[in-house]
């Protein structure tokens, strides 16, 4: 069976890619009717930040991205956290070293830093703690067994280290960049045990992804460079290698270099699902739920980078992507994040929406408009914004009487035919007495212009202007519809005094 895992480290807020490589995981994990399972990666405590974790949950949560009960090692929970496990790791290690593939090594920081300059003095390549050096060290391979165990009896302090054997060739077929071949000369040996008893990155995540029976390593790009020595810790262990595959970097929007939160910064777009306050130096960063990114463009947009289905279908629901999605469609070149890409997909999903929908997502701040016309305010914005925060910002004048007219429409606008429109308009409106609707409001309008004689397309911008105070936004007919008729009067008779003035 399918098992893949999500293992972020909480050391700060969940990156955009991050949240990618989640979903990947799940639509492959879904699709093949596998289990995905949440891991925190938490072994490096000088890195661990506070409110980190509860992030991650709440932004796959957002997205809608579901983690399964874990069915291995820890008891069913859905999440596995690696400092609750700590004790085990240690284990691991000392199999390695009882195999001759690990050993102890209890220089210190000096003595490393005085290798690296001895080294790099004589010209070395890589100053690097490798099968040459090693000889020159303190460690379980140059000193006696007693004195080794003479020192972890007294306390000194050690790490245990990989024990590469340098002759090797290391070879794996990543599923997104085929055969990878590193010779294992050029890999040092990587602390596997730190002096405070905790395993690094690299031993806890292969004992647990050995123990949790995964089948699929689904991570970013940044870890292709690991993964020679993970295939080397399974052999040594004598496990089965899981598959890879490393996803594609994510590029600026330009499409030159990796994306940064720079880009971010200067292109003004979020890189972060969810807005993060920084514990220590209270600093926000921008999230896609707070700017008014809905989810489902969000996983739609993310699904899109690195991935296509492979036809000119672009909208895709979570079960559709689910139902489409494969490893072979990951494509190995960067993935451009054109944020102008996220905002189509916003659009799109906006458009799809219920009035109702939309009301429901902006009602908090819509609490002084009714119910009612905040339902037509959604109707008459939904074709003409990107984010639902638009439906208010972008409708003010509902809602204030306009101050001020825009200047240029006055002048080209603003005449005497308009004057003489509008104001037999105001005289039909105040004699009707039906329903008061766009429609009603539109056959009034006509009727009106048709009556004083004027072309009704000519002083259209007018009315706009007078009902408004600027020459565009959307349709006039519903906005006055939800003005009501005796506003929708006010306003014109407001205008007519006004502008006529000067
Ligand atoms: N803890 C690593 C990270 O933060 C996990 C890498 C992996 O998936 O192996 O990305």
């Amino acid at each position: 069976m399918v098992r893949v895992r999500f293992a972020p480290s909480p050391t700060g807020p969940l990156h955009i890619g991050g949240v990618r490589t989640a979903l990947y995981n799940y639509l492959f994990a879904r699709k093949n009717g596998g289990k995905m399972l949440l891991r925190i990666e938490d072994t490096d405590q000088n890195r661990y930040v506070p409110g980190a974790e509860g992030y991650i949950l709440e932004a796959l949560q957002w997205v809608g991205i579901e983690i399964d009960e874990g069915q291995g090692v820890g008891g069913p929970h859905a999440l596995y956290r690696q400092s609750e496990r700590k004790g085990m790791y240690r284990e691991y290690a000392e199999q390695l070293i009882a195999k001759g593939k690990a050993y102890y090594a209890f220089d210190t920081a000096d003595e490393i830093e005085a290798m690296r300059k001895r080294l790099e003095e004589a010209g070395a390549d890589a100053a690097q703690y490798n099968a040459i050096t090693r000889l020159q060290m303190s460690n379980s391979l140059t000193l006696s067994a007693d004195e080794v165990q003479q020192r972890i009896d007294n306390g000194d302090p050690y790490v245990v280290r990989i024990k590469i054997d340098p002759k090797q060739e290391i070879r794996f077929n990543d599923l997104i960049r085929g055969w990878v071949a590193v010779h294992a000369s050029t890999l040092d040996d990587k602390v596997l045990l730190k002096s405070d008893g905790m395993p690094t990155y690299h031993l806890a995540n292969i004992v647990d992804d050995h123990l949790m029976e995964i089948t699929h390593v689904i991570r970013g790009e940044e870890w292709l460079p690991s993964a020679p020595l993970h295939v080397l810790i399974y052999q040594y262990f004598g496990w089965t290698t899981p598959q890879f595959a490393h996803l594609p970097l994510l590029l600026k929007p330009e499409g030159n270099g990796k994306l940064s939160k720079r880009d971010a910064d200067l292109g003004g777009f979020p890189i972060f699902p969810l807005q993060w306050q920084d514990p220590v130096s209270g600093v926000v960063a921008r999230g896609f739920r707070e700017d008014g990114y809905l989810k489902e463009a969000t996983v739609n947009f993310l699904a899109f980078l690195g991935w296509n289905p492979g036809t000119e279908q672009e909208l895709f629901s979570m079960d559709e992507l689910v139902e489409a999605f494969s490893i072979e469609r990951i494509h190995k070149a960067g993935a451009r994040f054109d944020i102008t890409k996220a905002k189509w997909f916003n659009q799109q999903y906006l458009k799809g929406k219920t009035d109702e929908e939309l009301a429901d997502l902006i009602k908090e701040q819509a609490s002084a408009i009714p119910y009612h016309s905040l339902l037509k305010v959604c109707h008459l914005m939904k074709d003409r914004v990107t984010f639902p925060q638009e439906i208010l910002s972008e409708t003010t004048f509902l809602f204030e009487v306009p101050a001020v007219y825009e200047e240029a429409i006055v002048t080209s606008k603003w005449n005497a035919d308009a004057v003489k429109a509008i104001t037999t308009y105001v005289e039909d409106l105040k004699l009707y007495e039906g329903e008061f609707i766009a429609d009603s409001a539109k056959a009034i309008w006509a009727a009106a212009a048709e009556r004083a004689g004027i072309k009704m397309g000519k002083v259209m911008q007018a009315l706009r202007l007078a009902v408004t105070g600027a020459g565009h936004g959307p349709d006039l007919m519903l906005a006055m519809e939800i003005l009501g008729k005796d506003e929708v009067v006010s306003r014109l008779e407001k205008a007519l005094e006004k502008l006529s003035q000067g």
